[in-house]
C-alpha cells in the first residue's frame, strides 16, 4: 500500500538529479549522439568536435612552435583521484601542471579516454585521413590566466586548451600502465580511488613539435565551442592486452543496478568542418603529395622525361655507327644481348 507514495518521490529525484546533473546521454541508442543536441543544443552547432584531419584542410603556419608543458612529472608521494563518470576513465591533475607555450596560461585539470570495443579496436575521435586510431588521450587545460577554475572557463571561447593522442595497439606502453593497472578499482560509474602521481609527460608522444591545431567544442555534451585543440602528429602505442583492459574493465552503469552496461566506444562520430582551416606546425613531407593529386602529373613528366633522355641516347648511338666501321660491332652487340636474357631469367 505505501509504494504508490514513493512514485512521485522518485519523479521528484529524477527531476532533482537531472536539474543538477543534466540531462542523461550516452553514445548510442536513445539518448545517443545524434540525440544531444535536444538537450545540448551547442552539439548542434557550429565549430564542433572532433573532425576528420584532411591533407586539404591543412594550412602550414611557421609560428606554431613546439608545446612545451610544466610541471608533468608528478611524484608517486602526489595522490591522484581516477574515476569512473560513466563515460570515461579519467584521472584529475594537480594546478601546478600547464602548458606553457601558448600566449596565456592553460592549467591542466584531467585527463580521459576514448576507445573503441576488444572487437573493434578503432575508437579515437579523431581521424587522420579518414584513419580511426584504436583510442585517444585528452589533457583538458583551462586559460587560467583569464578565468579562476574549470567550470569558469569551460564555456568561453578562450576557455580551454586540449592536447589530444592517437593511441594505436602495438608495443606495451609503461607510461599508460601506471593507471591502467588501477582500472579494476574504478569499474563501475562514480567509482573513485587514489593513484600515486607519474610522469604524465610520459603518456604524450616523444616530438611535441608537430601537431594540428585548429578551434573546436568539448566532444561531450554540452559540446561547448570553447577547445584551442591541438592534436600531436605521431601516435603513441598501448600493446594489446592494455587495450582490451581499456575496453573491457569498464562499466557506464552504477555498482547496484542490476543490468550493467559496458564502457566501451565511447566516441564522438566526425562533425562537419565547415569554413574552418586546420593548422599544421610541420610540414608535410612523405606521401601527401600521393594524395593532393599531384602523383599523376609527375609520373607523366618523369614517363616523359625517360622517354626523351632514350630517344637522344639512341640518336646520338645511330649517328655514332653510322659514322664507324660495321662488322665487329654488330657481332657483339648480339652476343650481349643473348646473354643479358639468359641472365634475366635465372
Ligand atoms: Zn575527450
Amino acid at each position: 500500500m505505501h509504494f504508490p507514495s514513493f512514485t512521485p518521490i522518485l519523479l521528484i529525484q529524477l527531476i532533482h538529479i537531472t536539474a543538477l546533473h543534466g540531462a542523461k546521454w550516452t553514445y548510442s541508442g536513445q539518448d545517443g549522439q545524434q540525440y544531444w543536441s535536444k538537450h545540448y543544443p551547442y552539439c548542434g552547432g557550429p565549430f564542433q568536435s572532433p573532425i576528420d584531419i584532411e591533407s586539404e584542410l591543412l594550412r602550414f603556419d611557421p609560428t606554431l612552435g613546439p608545446i612545451e608543458v610544466q610541471n608533468y612529472d608528478l611524484s608517486p608521494d602526489e595522490q591522484l583521484t581516477l574515476g569512473n563518470n560513466g563515460h570515461s576513465v579519467q584521472l584529475s591533475l594537480p594546478g601546478k601542471m600547464y602548458i606553457s607555450s601558448l600566449p596565456r596560461r592553460y592549467t591542466a585539470a584531467q585527463l580521459h579516454l576514448h576507445w573503441g570495443s576488444s572487437s573493434k579496436p578503432a575508437g579515437s575521435e579523431h581521424l587522420v585521413n579518414s584513419r580511426q586510431y584504436a583510442a585517444e588521450l585528452h589533457v583538458v587545460h583551462f586559460n587560467s590566466d583569464k578565468y579562476p577554475n574549470m567550470s569558469m572557463a569551460v564555456d568561453k571561447s578562450d576557455g580551454l586548451a586540449v592536447l589530444g593522442v592517437l593511441i594505436e595497439v602495438g608495443e606495451f606502453n609503461p607510461a599508460f600502465e601506471q593507471f591502467l593497472k588501477f582500472i579494476n578499482g574504478v569499474k563501475y560509474r562514480d567509482q573513485k580511488v587514489q593513484i600515486p602521481g607519474f610522469n604524465i609527460r610520459g603518456l604524450l608522444p616523444p616530438r611535441l613539435d608537430e601537431y594540428y591545431r585548429y578551434d573546436g567544442s568539448l566532444t561531450t555534451p554540452p559540446c561547448y565551442p570553447s577547445v584551442l585543440w591541438t592534436l600531436f602528429r605521431n601516435p603513441v602505442t598501448i600493446s594489446r592486452k592494455q587495450f582490451v583492459a581499456l575496453a573491457t574493465s569498464l562499466y557506464s552503469s552504477h555498482a547496484q543496478d542490476s543490468t550493467p552496461l559496458p564502457l566501451n566506444s565511447n566516441f564522438r562520430k566526425p562533425q562537419a568542418v565547415d569554413s574552418r582551416v586546420v593548422l599544421v606546425s610541420f610540414k608535410e613531407a612523405d606521401e601527401s603529395w600521393i594524395s593532393t593529386g599531384l602523383l599523376v602529373p609527375i609520373l607523366v613528366g618523369s614517363s616523359l622525361g625517360i622517354v626523351l633522355i632514350v630517344s637522344l641516347i639512341c640518336c646520338l648511338l645511330r649517328q655514332k655507327r653510322s659514322g664507324a666501321p660495321q662488322d665487329k660491332n654488330k657481332g657483339a652487340g648480339y652476343n650481349i644481348g643473348e646473354k643479358d636474357e639468359y641472365g634475366s631469367r635465372v
